[in-house]
Order: structure tokens, then C-alpha cells, then sequence
């Protein structure tokens, strides 16, 4: 059995909804994992905040407009009147629930089973729309088996578990439909996987059912080894392992949610990233055995902040990081990059919610200064500790560009380097240029 996890701009219109119909209908079984409709989560998001703000008129206007964007998709995805009047139901009651909570005091609680309408519309469209077309399937609906525990990770007995038990309810077919996204917490309440969570859903189920394969469906043919947005010529790398795609994930690489590499590298289930618009492209595979390369791609994550602490204290002293640690552990601030001389030690942060309370507290130990809109640049490659001369390349390449980190040696795939972001596009480029002979 097979995970297949369409995103948002693959349920994007009714012709993106219709196109998916050939890439599924197969005689494969399958769990199809669906995220809303593109922008739909932006525009709750939209409408919760104005809740949260009081602004009740607002955000009932909004609500109207994103209901007749799906009073739109509806009139084109069906044929007949029949499911028309279907689709129309529907909508009216997701939106009618939406505007339920526009007449009470506003929680955390209504703001989850807002943002959770997205998925849920989607996939009772989609559903609808194979059933128009004689196409057996069945809804599976996530917050049945979906759940994160106390510290907000997956659940993973207790998805496994209820899983089993729903899909045995269906063991006759083949297509079985699902939300990404969207779970139930600790206390049974809705709630969800964070932005872009669709990804880790399809891969918490692939884990959990040892799926043959994870695939993850969007409209670029799988990972490039640079950032299209800002390199030309970028090529589709074709072969990843699991390490390898986490760094590309979490260093920026926009394709895949991070998370989700995690649950199939556990369960060593191959993850293949699929092109919708180019179905007949292979993607890019991940696994736990893909060949290495000196350099394998370049990922960018703006958003960073520098800490750079600086203490006498810290000569010859042990316990000094412990104490630098603790201060970013009681802030919930997971660090991402980190050097240290004998008397200094520079961190970078990506969240940065906490940074005043967090230097205010690192000043008890010693000097702080902190710089933000910086960029890590991360480098994919062979950067095991026994070879020789990956590094100086990369040096060569942005000889132009200041370096305000570098981080060799903690990863041996990968290289990392802190620049400040102004410098960023040209600093990929460059690594175009160098490491792939690509033409800019
Ligand atoms: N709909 C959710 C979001 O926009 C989840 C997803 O698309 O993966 O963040
Ligand atoms: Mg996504």
C-alpha cells in the first residue's frame, strides 16, 4: 500500500482536481492524503487573527468571500446538478460552522477547528467529485486516528493502532481518502500539525502502516540542487538519502515539510517527490542508500538571528555551554548553527520570539550582541571527516561574499555557512557557478 500526498496547488482549481484522477485510479491500494485548496489556510489564518483582534465584522466578510471562491470551484468541478446542490451543501455548512464562532468569546480551540476547515473541505469535495465519476473511495477521516501527544509529536502507538482498526473497515478499496494536516491533540481537542504539515501527516502514516512508498506530490519534478526562485538552470537531483533530504528541508529547500523525513527513516520507507504537472518525471527518491556526490545541492534559509556571547568566564572553564544552553532550552528555542573559540560562542536562532528575554538572560553570563536578517547557506554533499578538499571550493566560490559562520565537521553531508541575506542570491549563484559548472 502506497501513501500519496497531494498539496495545495494540486487541489488548487477543479482542473487540478480532475487531473489527479488518472494518477490515482489505479488498481493499487492507496491513501491519498490531501491538503486545502491553496491560500484557503492563509485565509483562516486571516480570519482567526481578526477574531483574536475582535474585528467580528471582518472577519465575517472574509468568511463570505472565501465561500464564494468555493461557490466558484464548485459550479466547475461537477457536471451534474445533482452534485452541484451536493458540493453547495456542503460548503454551507463548513462555512456555517466557521461563522459560528464569530458569536462567542474566541480560544485557541476555535481558532484549530477553523484552520482545520481547509482540509476537510477539500477532501469531502474531492470524495464527491470521484463519486460523480463512479470512482469507489472512502473518506478516512483523520481526527479518527490522527493525534499528537503532551509535547505536541506524533502519537505514534495510538496512530498505529487506529489506523488499523479504520482501515479494516474498508479492506475492499482501493482509494482511501484522508486530510493532511489536521489532528487531535493530547486532550482529544482538534488540532494540527503546524504549517506545511501535510507532508509529515502523509509520512506518519506511511510509518505507520508500512507503506511500500511515500509520495509527496506537488508541481516541481522533486528536489533541485539550488533554489529555482533565484538560480537559472538548476537541475532535479534525482537520488537522496534520508539525511541528505533533511538538511535540503530544513535549510530551506521549500518542497518538503522537515519534519517529514523523520517517520520514514525510522521505518526505512522510500519517500518519492512527484511532479503532478509532469507525472511521467521519476522525482527525486529518497532512501537510506543513495550514492554520494562531492556536492549534491544548496539550500537557503532566511530568517536567522546571530547571538554571539563573549566571556572571560569562558577560558578553560568547563560548564559554560550547559549554562548558555539551558537559557535557549527555557525559551523553547531550538538552535540551529553553532561556533565556538576559546572565549566566544555564536548561535543562530530561526525563531525568534524570545531573543530580548533570551539575551537579557545570556548578558548573567557574559557579553551579548545579537545581528539579525542573516541567511544560512547550506551545502549538500560528501563532507565525510576523511576526505580532502570540499571545503576550499566552497571557499573559492563566495571568496566575495563575507562569512559570518561556518559549520564543518558537525555534519557529513553537509556544510553550513551564515551570511547576512543581502548577500544571499548572489552567494547561490555563485555556488551555481563553482560547484555545478552551471551557466549564470
Ligand atoms: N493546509 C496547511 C497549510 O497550508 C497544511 C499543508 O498544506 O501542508 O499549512
Ligand atoms: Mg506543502
Amino acid at each position: 500500500m502506497k501513501i500519496m500526498k497531494f498539496g495545495g496547488t494540486s487541489v488548487g482549481n477543479p482542473d487540478r482536481m480532475r487531473a489527479l484522477i488518472p494518477l490515482i485510479n489505479d488498481n493499487d491500494r492507496k491513501i491519498v492524503v490531501l491538503s486545502a485548496m491553496a491560500g484557503t489556510t492563509n485565509s483562516l489564518v486571516e480570519i482567526t487573527d481578526l477574531l483574536y483582534a475582535g474585528n467580528v465584522n471582518e472577519a465575517s466578510a472574509r468568511n463570505d468571500t472565501l465561500k464564494s471562491k468555493y461557490e466558484k470551484v464548485i459550479e466547475g468541478l461537477y457536471s451534474t446538478e445533482t452534485f452541484k446542490k451536493a458540493g453547495q451543501e456542503l460548503i454551507d455548512s463548513h462555512f456555517e460552522h466557521i461563522r459560528s464562532f464569530t458569536l462567542r468569546e474566541f480560544t485557541k480551540l476555535h481558532e484549530k477547528a477553523i484552520l482545520a476547515q481547509g482540509e476537510l473541505i477539500s477532501t469531502s469535495l474531492f470524495q464527491l467529485l470521484l463519486e460523480e465519476r463512479n470512482i469507489r473511495s472512502v473518506l478516512l477521516p483523520a481526527l479518527n486516528f490522527m493525534r499528537i501527544d503532551k509535547d505536541g509529536e506524533p502519537d505514534s502507538f495510538y496512530i498505529k493502532e487506529n489506523i488499523k482498526r479504520e482501515l479494516e473497515k474498508h479492506i475492499s478499496e482501493n482509494i482511501i481518502i484522508t486530510q493532511g494536516f489536521i489532528c487531535r491533540n493530547a486532550y482529544g481537542e482538534i488540532d494540527n500539525l503546524k504549517r506545511g504539515g501535510s507532508d509529515f501527516t502523509a509520512s506518519i502514516i506511511g510509518a505507520a502502516i508500512s507503506a511500500s512508498e511515500i509520495q509527496i506530490w506537488t508541481d516541481i519534478n522533486g528536489f533541485h540542487n539550488n533554489d529555482p526562485r533565484f538560480v537559472e538552470d538548476t537541475k532535479v537531483i534525482r537520488e537522496l538519502s534520508f539525511d541528505e533530504a533533511a538538511e535540503l528541508a530544513y535549510f530551506g529547500a521549500k518542497i518538503l515539510h522537515p519534519s517529514s523525513v523523520n517517520p520514514a527513516r525510522e521505518t526505512n520507507i522510500p519517500v518519492r517527490l512527484k511532479n503532478t504537472m509532469e507525472p511521467e518525471d521519476p522525482g527525486t527518491l529518497i532512501t537510506s542508500n543513495s550514492i554520494l556526490l562531492d556536492y549534491k545541492a544548496v539550500a537557503a534559509k532566511d530568517g536567522i538571528s546571530v547571538i554571539r556571547i563573549r566571556s572571560d568566564r569562558m577560558l578553560m572553564a568547563y560548564g559554560f555551554l550547559r549554562k548558555v544552553f539551558e537559557i535557549f532550552e527555557a525559551y523553547r528555542t531550538p538552535i540551529d548553527m553553532i561556533t565556538t573559540s576559546e572565549v566566544a560562542v555564536s548561535i543562530t536562532i530561526d525563531n525568534s520570539e524570545f531573543i530580548n528575554q533570551i539575551a537579557k538572560d545570556l548578558k548573567e553570563l557574559g557579553h551579548v550582541e545579537i545581528e539579525i536578517n542573516q541567511t544560512i547557506i547550506c551545502v549538500v554533499g560528501d563532507f565525510r571527516t576523511e576526505r580532502t578538499g570540499s571545503a576550499p571550493e566552497i571557499f573559492e566560490a563566495l571568496n566575495t561574499i563575507p562569512l559570518k559562520m561556518i559549520s564543518y565537521g558537525g555534519s557529513q553531508n553537509s556544510l553550513s555557512l551564515l551570511i547576512d541575506t543581502t548577500n544571499k542570491i548572489e552567494a547561490l549563484k555563485l555556488l551555481s557557478k563553482h560547484l555545478f559548472n552551471q551557466i549564470i
